[in-house]
């Protein structure tokens, strides 16, 4: 057992282990930190109890992914039972993956690095593990709650609508309202959510950007008539993208996966240090590379790869994180961003716990756009973290060459770390193998990577491109995007920004009368 678990008699948590990274004074326990999603002040719930205690990788090493991961969890949710969490991570893996390993590991560049294939949820994106666990971890929550019920509010851009959509799918007690910029999508992540299913679930376009849509859900929740309806119901908002650490925790995992994949082949020994290199937007995947690292895992460089918004890698260069700058809309559309929100909990962990320090920063960063971090800790970072970018041309080249020398089709995401990846690897002298994490199915994208292959893009609907790309690379259509074109339409409501209020303020109701 790694944490010692307070628990009051009827089984209810003692301990407050999760405080604000703005300011300790604000704590509470894990799974009210899952509830809420962000702490009061607009900081981000971390325990400074991680790192206290390192996993035993012996242990771990002979485990399933299934075995191994209510273990993990529960070293970074101190406050559930090894019971609750065995639980949650059967339902969230058991059925939904379409691998048994959930996460599997492809050898590449001639077994001197690896794939670390994230993409195998039912909806085809990475996002699928964290939020397939999500909606367990939150029900967990709701048991000692009386009759309260949660709604989730989302604004997507894509994947993350989808995945969350998927996962809080008929779980009980819970709803799910997600807002998509209306042409502001691919039309297979349009049509994947335009064909949701369930009975809690709902999605509407927005006429207007993703910004839009995501400035507007953070209004929302301040909303006086939606709080009022929330006291009268007893119902609680909630947000489902990684600044919740309930979100955040289930992605060390596959950290730990395939590091022992690698010792199981006998690639590196127990004990060796590998480098992780992941294709980066708001900073919750390669954040749950440090946790990990801070479990035990020997984990010696992560490497943050960026698109055009590389924001992060002059900052990780630099100490200066400056969001004033144009944005690009790139190939890889879920790493286009300029706030990388969970990079505040690495400078909360990096400056030594330092709530003072870190508001500072994040007020720096709200009222003039950037922020200057001390120099002892930017030399601190950079033990730990490579930060590099890759342009679309870059991007597409990836693709070809991987695609004609190693017969392996990337998606573009992928292929922005890969380039990464590549190019710290010609930097740094001394080298040890590298898990790229490839977070989306090329079939999402495959317009771009089939024209990225072949050089043309034929005329053609997303369908008949899956299946031409199918054909070229010989590799198998995800059967979760070809079935979407049998599927009927089921949500198809288009609204603007003015109407949000009181379109939430409907849909909530009939979600909820239902039950
Ligand atoms: C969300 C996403 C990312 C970025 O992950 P973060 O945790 O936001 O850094 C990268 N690739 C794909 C395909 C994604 O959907």
């Amino acid at each position: 057992m790694v944490f010692i678990i307070m628990q009051g008699e009827k089984g209810e948590i003692m301990k407050n282990y999760f405080n604000s990274t703005r300011n300790k004074t604000l704590h509470t326990s894990v799974k009210d930190a899952i509830l809420q999603g962000l702490a009061p002040d607009g900081g981000l719930y971390v325990t400074d109890k991680l790192g206290h205690t390192v996993l035993n990788l012996n242990d771990l090493l002979p485990m399933t992914y299934e075995e191994m991961a209510p273990i993990i969890l529960s070293a970074l949710l101190p406050g559930f039972t090894t019971n609750e969490l065995e639980t949650a991570v059967f339902h969230a893996y058991h059925n939904s993956f379409s691998s048994k390993e959930v996460t599997p590991v492809v050898s590449i560049d001639e077994d001197k690095n690896f794939l670390l294939e994230l993409f195998h949820g039912p909806t085809s994106a990475f996002k699928d593990v964290a939020l397939q666990m999500l909606p367990q971890l939150m029900s967990l929550a709701l048991k000692n709650q009386g009759d309260k019920q949660v709604m989730i509010l989302a604004a997507t851009s894509g994947d993350t609508g989808k995945a969350a959509l998927c996962g809080f799918q008929d779980v009980p007690r819970t709803g799910i309202l997600v807002f998509y910029p209306k042409d502001g999508t691919s039309a297979i992540q349009r049509l994947q959510m335009e064909t949701q299913e369930g009975s809690n679930t709902s999605v509407c376009a927005l006429i207007g950007n993703f910004d839009d849509a995501q400035s507007k859900v953070k209004e929302l929740f301040h909303s006086p008539s939606l709080q009022a309806l929330c006291d009268e119901k007893n119902i609680l908002f909630s947000s489902a993208n990684s600044i919740n650490i309930g979100r955040l925790a289930p992605q060390a995992v596959y950290y730990f996966y395939s590091y022992f994949q690698l010792v199981k082949r006998g690639k590196i020994a127990l004990g060796d240090e590998i480098d992780f290199c992941v294709p980066t937007g708001n900073f919750g995947d390669i954040l749950a590379g440090y946790y990990a690292k801070l479990l035990g895992l020997p984990v010696h460089k992560l490497i943050v790869a960026s698109n055009a918004n590389n924001v992060l890698t002059d900052f990780f260069t630099t100490g200066t994180y400056d969001r004033r700058r144009p944005f690009h809309k790139t190939l890889s559309p879920s790493m286009d961003i300029l706030i990388s929100s969970n990079l505040e909990r690495l400078l909360y962990y990096m400056s030594g716990n330092d709530d003072v320090y870190t508001k500072e920063l994040m007020d720096s960063l709200q009222e003039n756009g950037h922020y200057t971090i001390k120099p002892s800790l930017l030399a601190k970072l950079k033990e730990t973290f490579y930060a590099g970018y890759c342009t679309d041309e870059q991007c597409k080249q990836e693709i070809h060459t991987v695609y004609e020398e190693q017969n392996y089709v990337l998606d573009p995401h992928t292929a922005v770390g890969y380039h990464v990846m590549k190019q710290y690897q010609q930097e740094e002298k001394e080298q040890r193998p590298c898990v790229l994490l490839s977070t989306a199915s090329p079939y999402k994208f495959c317009g771009q990577v089939y024209e990225a292959i072949t050089g043309t893009l034929p005329e053609a609907d997303e369908f008949a491109l899956m299946e031409l790309l199918s054909e070229k690379t010989n590799t198998e259509i995800p059967k979760n995007l070809s079935e979407l074109k049998e599927k009927p339409i089921l949500h198809n409501t288009v609204i603007s920004k003015e109407d949000m209020d009181s379109y939430v303020l409907e849909k909530t109701k009939e979600l909820f009368m239902k039950r």
